[in-house]
């Protein structure tokens, strides 16, 4: 149960300190499984936030970090390299996009994301077109909670009222409509077509989380979306940025989203699963044209340099976290567990609390007509010995892909139950 210390002194994510939100101690944590400090078992359904892709305690993780950790934990990135970074770099452009060459390194999503903005940036002042500054993005996305990356995430539900006219303004058009399943419909297109037209001059990118967007509303939609954005990108010259922080990795069925679409960016994001969830690590990938333009610009150097920037334990974990995703047969992993997903979870499309059920890849999203009952719902789903967090109207499931097929069976009958048994539910 809830610590005294923790209740009273330690902040949680997105938390009030005076009313917290109960929560639950963890002893540890192995495969699938997130042991209390009660001795009380959960099926994990969560990754910790799409991270722990290989499950929790792998002995082969753990053996990188160990290794790594006889030579050095951490050495500053000015001046100095080392191979976790170099290995892990040429890993990572084996899988990226085609075009992608250079990789900037730093500590989490949301930095990643200030990155690749101020990437954008100073690639147009290079070239000679400072006035374009500002980024078009889509309703419903998510980019993280640091300043620019909170001021591309959706409005409404992205804390733009709490900040208020501190934020810089962004461009906003309509979330993509089409599902990812559904037939194309054109007009989806029109308002990022007009947007995009009527203010080039002064963008410098689109950001966009490609075919999923996440924690905005764990939407799917449709890769011609993406095809157009690209052209639309090219005929009015703005950069494309990605953010895969969350769907990458394998998550959606494809090593990255990108490649459900075929459309290159000319920046990527990635993070979270990068490290396999055992530290925190991003990186933002560009084109040797943007590198090479910020290079040769007046600045002549691309302004960024964290402290903590390719740290080598974070490096050694994800160079063998991604060898140990890529060496085994995940995209059969990832079939099985949406097939699972879809067998247990498309039969509550018919309640009529429930709006809609969505699967894709590893990913299995429960939308209901109202919002959830947070606390009471959370404390359901840990007496029935499975983590889920649900936000908003969303109870959803990404679990790590070691979970097996009974622990799955196991979770997603648990949820199932609660959902069907939903109290508040007219
Ligand atoms: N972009 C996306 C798509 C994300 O899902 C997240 C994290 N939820 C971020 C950026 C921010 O990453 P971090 O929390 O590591 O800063």
């Amino acid at each position: 149960m809830t610590d005294n210390f923790d209740l009273e002194h330690i902040w949680h994510p997105y938390t009030s300190m005076t009313q917290p939100l109960p929560t639950f101690k963890v002893k540890r944590a192995y495969g699938a499984t997130i042991e209390l400090d009660d001795g009380k078992t959960l099926i994990d359904g969560m990754s910790s936030w799409w991270c722990a892709i290989h499950g929790y305690n792998h002995p082969e993780l753990n053996q990188a970090v160990t290794d790594q950790l006889q030579n050095m934990s951490h050495i500053m990135f000015g001046g100095l390299t080392h191979d976790p970074a170099i290995e892990l770099g040429k890993i990572l452009l084996k899988i990226t996009p085609p075009s992608l060459d250079k990789i900037f390194y730093a500590d989490s999503g949301s930095v990643a994301v200030e990155v690749a903005l101020k990437m954008a940036v100073q690639f147009w002042t290079a070239q000679g077109q400072p006035q374009k500054t500002n980024f078009i993005t889509t309703r419903s996305g998510y980019h993280g909670d640091t300043w620019n990356a909170m001021s591309v995430c959706d409005p409404v539900t992205g804390m733009h009222q709490i900040f208020g006219t501190s934020l810089p303004n962004r461009l906003f058009v309509a979330a993509p409509q089409t599902k990812f399943h559904q037939e194309w419909n054109q007009e989806d297109i029109a308002e990022l077509e007009q947007g995009i037209q009527q203010n080039h001059e002064n963008l410098a990118a689109l950001i966009i989380e490609p075919i999923v967007q996440g924690a905005g509303g764990m939407r799917f939609y449709h890769p011609e979306y993406l095809r157009q954005a690209k052209a639309l990108c090219k005929q009015y010259n703005l950069l494309l940025i990605f953010d895969e922080i969350a769907t990458g990795f394998g998550r959606t069925g494809k090593l990255f989203a990108w490649e459900h679409a075929q459309v290159e960016p000319d920046i990527m994001c990635i993070g979270k699963g990068l490290t396999g969830g055992y530290m925190t690590l991003s990186a933002t990938l560009t084109t040797k044209q943007v590198a090479e333009t910020i290079s040769r610009g007046e600045a002549g150097v691309f302004m960024h340099g964290p402290t903590f920037m390719a740290n080598p334990l974070a490096c050694a974990v994800a160079l063998k976290s991604t060898q140990l995703l890529i060496e085994q047969d995940w995209q059969a992993n990832i079939e099985r567990i949406e097939q699972q997903l879809s067998q247990y979870l498309t039969p509550l499309s018919l309640l009529d609390y429930v709006a809609d059920v969505r699967v894709l890849g590893a990913i299995g999203v429960v939308e209901l007509t109202f919002n959830v009952d947070m606390k009471t719902l959370q404390q359901q789903f840990v007496d029935r010995g499975i983590w889920i967090r649900p936000f908003g109207k969303l109870v959803y499931v990404m679990p790590p892909y070691v979970i097996t097929h009974q622990e799955l069976s196991d979770l997603l009958e648990q949820l199932v139950d609660v959902v069907q048994t939903m109290q508040g539910a007219n």
